[in-house]
């Protein structure tokens, strides 16, 4: 879909709401905002931190810089407190019927309903990639406002085939948010370069997966005119300054950033080799920095890990059978994987 009109998609209550106005007027005495005058003192870092002031509504140095980043202009990006904010924000902002694969993130259908929109789940297929016959049934039948796509996928590690979400983009009058939370570990390149081409299309991106997660930090980069509706329902000060100066500081360090995705990412195939050779494991390929493995008996290791001091993910009740495990320091690994050969061996 090419040329969709946004505003036909978003909620009357909210195609007539303005945005919130938290004006950022330089001045000498700041007496407008019910702030105290007396600031905290911080360590020479955060230096140019003044706590007792809100922090930067627009977030604008940030924005700037990561616009710059993506080669997009600051008006394609809106920043929320984590991701899951954003997945809030784009649900209070078109409604349902929400769609989405499943097994996937949790939060497209915990926000779904805890809005009291629809959500419509799709099993994905054996490979765990997208049904697409199903899905696009669905969008038919269904006309979804929303689709979440997460891609590399939450829980089960694999991207989606880009044909198949592509399709999707194309066929759905919805918005399709192609949600790439993990897409630094992958060896694709993601949907950004495909934003320009279709309205409809959002990205989602986190901080929180690169070693930011205390930030709570997480962007959209979308057609201007979808952000400025989403803009609407963010509230007015979601970006603490904190987060804001950290992030700036740790973009500027790009070098530190990506030599630790690097790390991760070898890490994460070593793991993969390491658990394969385990009788009774079946790791599963991952582009993302976790590894989802079958087990023929979940619970018992599970618990056997965490007697040992571990704790993985147990995925029972999403995908049966399964335990999820995120890629951790070498030293982490090794004794994962040391205590994994234990319980097996
Ligand atoms: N999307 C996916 C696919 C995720 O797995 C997660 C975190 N588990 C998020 C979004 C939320 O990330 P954030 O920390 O930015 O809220």
């Amino acid at each position: 879909m090419k040329n969709s009109n946004i505003k036909n998609l978003v909620k009357p209550s909210v195609r007539s709401l303005t945005a919130y106005q938290a004006f950022d007027i330089p001045c000498k005495i700041k007496l407008d905002a019910n702030e105290s005058p007396y600031g905290f003192p911080f360590g020479p870092l955060l230096a140019k931190i003044s706590t007792n002031r809100y922090p930067d509504p627009g977030a604008k140095e940030l924005k700037r810089m990561l616009a710059k980043r993506l080669a997009v202009s600051p008006a394609n990006i809106l920043f929320g407190n984590g991701s899951d904010e954003l997945i809030y924000y784009l649900i209070t902002t078109f409604g349902g019927p929400v769609l989405y694969p499943v097994p996937t993130f949790s939060m497209y259908g915990i926000i779904s309903q805890a809005l009291g929109e629809k959500a419509i789940s799709i099993p994905l297929d054996r490979e765990f990639d997208i049904a697409l016959e199903k899905t696009l049934m669905a969008i038919k039948k269904e006309k979804p406002k929303l689709i979440f796509l997460s891609s590399p996928n939450n829980p089960t590690g694999n991207c989606f085939s880009a044909e198949k979400i592509l399709k999707i983009i194309e066929l759905s009058k919805g918005i399709v948010v192609v949600d790439e939370a993990y897409q630094p570990f992958s060896s694709e390149k993601g949907f950004l370069p495909l934003l320009k081409d279709y309205k409809n299309l959002v990205i989602m991106r986190t901080l929180s997966k690169i070693g930011l997660a205390a930030l709570r930090l997480g962007f959209m980069i979308a057609d201007a005119e979808i952000i400025a509706e989403v803009n609407k329902v963010r509230l007015p000060f979601n970006l603490n300054s904190l987060s804001q100066a950290v992030a700036v500081e740790a973009l500027e360090e790009k070098g530190e950033l990506a030599f630790s995705i690097k790390k991760i990412v070898s890490e994460r195939e070593l793991l993969f080799r390491e658990l394969e050779k385990i009788k009774g494991i079946r790791p599963y390929p991952s582009e993302a920095n976790f590894i989802l493995f079958r087990t023929d008996k979940p619970e018992k290791v599970y618990d056997a890990l965490l007697k040992r001091g571990i704790l993985v993910r147990n995925m029972t009740g999403s995908v049966t059978g399964c335990l999820r495990v995120t890629v951790g320091t070498p030293e982490e690994n090794k004794a994962f994987l040391k205590a994994l050969k234990g319980i097996y061996g």
